[in-house]
């Protein structure tokens, strides 16, 4: 998976692109850059709808391009930038260009499947890609994975978990993997009733105990959705099938996960919840970098525990294992429809209950067949979208 023999490891400064730079990990990889600056050359920066941010990003890292998705902002970034020789541009496929632009080492930190088409064109390119963007992932992985492969690109895993495997995963030798371990916190409704559940508030969902990220994400962990697209993304990335995937709840975010051997080993990576610390293992890949993460102090936590998840009271991650299983279309319905469903629970159209209800009902119309190229993707997904919506206004 990772393969340093395709890319030249000696360039310093070691150029780079942000896509979603000014979201939560955007904003950490934007930090690590700003410790460092002589061993980084910054290409491009892209947000979405936050020009004064990107701007400031821009400015601060000296960006050959910053580019802003929403089309309307144009004249806004332009009159930001106005003055540096910073090149400026909008739209989604300008958000395409930015990622295509030649970069050693490319962030894909875009929330949801929009990240899809720029992640897929520096993945092309073959760039070194440090993926956050999971969904981008579960919704095209056979596709995106040809499209790496075909593009001579290298995925390094920037989603905790995933890092932590990453991490101990012993390349040479897969053979001798046996399972996988996905730790999860939990979220903030590990021990919550089921009447508790039917009243969550978008706010109390959002406030995730160990983590600060994005509402999407924050949302998807309290209803471990996030968990299940892990499961995904995980199959995708290390090639293991879902029997060979565990998910264990473990509420302290410390172990990262695990990998299980046949001689009756578990590796582990641990360290405190900083997501800065999987994106310096990515952005200095091959070799380490400092990072400004909390040390970890075993001693000080005491206890670490563990516990097995409640598929009862969280069905989705029963749902995304079986849409792993089912393989085909179901991951893309999957991911579109939690997309719609965690947004209309955000903007206070339907409970949070109601968004694995969303997901279920999506997933029982699941068309037949194999998702071979990216229209496949671009269609089926599209088309989730609007039966999750359908389904939403009938709630
Ligand atoms: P966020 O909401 O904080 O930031 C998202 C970024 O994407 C922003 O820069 C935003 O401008 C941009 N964006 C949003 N919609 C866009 C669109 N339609 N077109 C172009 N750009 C768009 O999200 P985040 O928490 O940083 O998460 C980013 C990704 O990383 C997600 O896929 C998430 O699952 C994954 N991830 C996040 C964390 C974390 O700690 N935050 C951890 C692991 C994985
Ligand atoms: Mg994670």
């Amino acid at each position: 998976m990772a393969l340093a023999e395709n890319h030249d490891l000696t360039h310093v400064p070691r150029s780079v692109t942000i896509l979603g730079s000014t979201g939560s990990v955007g904003c950490s990889t934007v930090d690590l850059l700003r410790r460092d600056p002589d061993a980084y050359d910054v290409e491009a920066l892209t947000a979405f709808s936050n020009v004064a941010l990107l701007a400031k990003q821009a400015r601060e890292l000296r960006a050959r391009m910053a580019v802003i998705g929403d089309p309307a902002l144009y004249g806004a970034l332009r009159d930001a930038l106005a003055g540096t020789n910073i090149a400026v541009a909008a739209g989604p496929e300008a958000l395409i260009e930015a990622a295509a632009r030649p970069s050693d080492w490319v962030m894909a930190a875009i929330v949801g499947a929009a990240g899809l088409a720029p992640t897929l064109a520096a993945a092309r390119r073959g760039a070194i890609l440090a993926i956050a963007n999971k969904e981008c992932l579960v919704t095209a992985g056979p596709v995106f994975r040809a499209e790496m492969e075909r593009g001579g690109a290298t995925l390094l895993p920037v989603d905790s978990e995933h890092n932590a495997i990453f991490q101990v995963f012993d390349f040479n030798q897969p053979e001798t993997v046996d399972r996988l371990i996905l730790t999860a916190s939990g979220g903030p409704f590990l021990d919550a009733d089921a009447e508790t559940l039917a009243c969550v508030t978008p706010a109390q969902a959002i406030a995730h105990p160990n983590w600060s990220m994005g509402a999407k994400i924050s949302v998807d962990s309290a209803t471990m959705m996030n968990k299940g697209l892990e499961l995904i993304e995980a199959s995708y990335i290390f090639d293991m099938p879902a029997e060979r995937i565990e998910v264990l709840i473990h509420p302290q975010s410390v172990v990262h996960s695990l990998v299980a051997y046949v001689d009756g080993s578990v590796l582990a990576q641990l360290g405190t919840p900083d997501m800065r610390t999987p994106i310096a293992y990515a952005l200095g890949w091959p070799r380490r970098i400092p990072a400004p993460a909390p040390r970890l102090d075993l001693a000080a936590l005491g206890q670490l525990t563990f516990q097995a998840p409640d598929l009862k009271r969280f069905p989705a991650l029963t749902l995304a294992r079986e849409a792993l299983q089912s393989g085909g279309a179901a991951p893309t319905l999957l991911n579109a429809a939690n997309e719609v469903a965690v947004h209309a629970f955000l903007s206070g159209q339907i409970s949070f209950l109601d968004i694995v209800r969303v997901v279920e009902n999506v997933l029982v119309h699941a068309p037949r067949g194999a998702m071979r190229a990216l229209d496949d993707v671009l269609a089926v997904d599209a088309e989730a979208r609007e039966r999750a919506q359908a389904f939403i206004v009938e709630l």
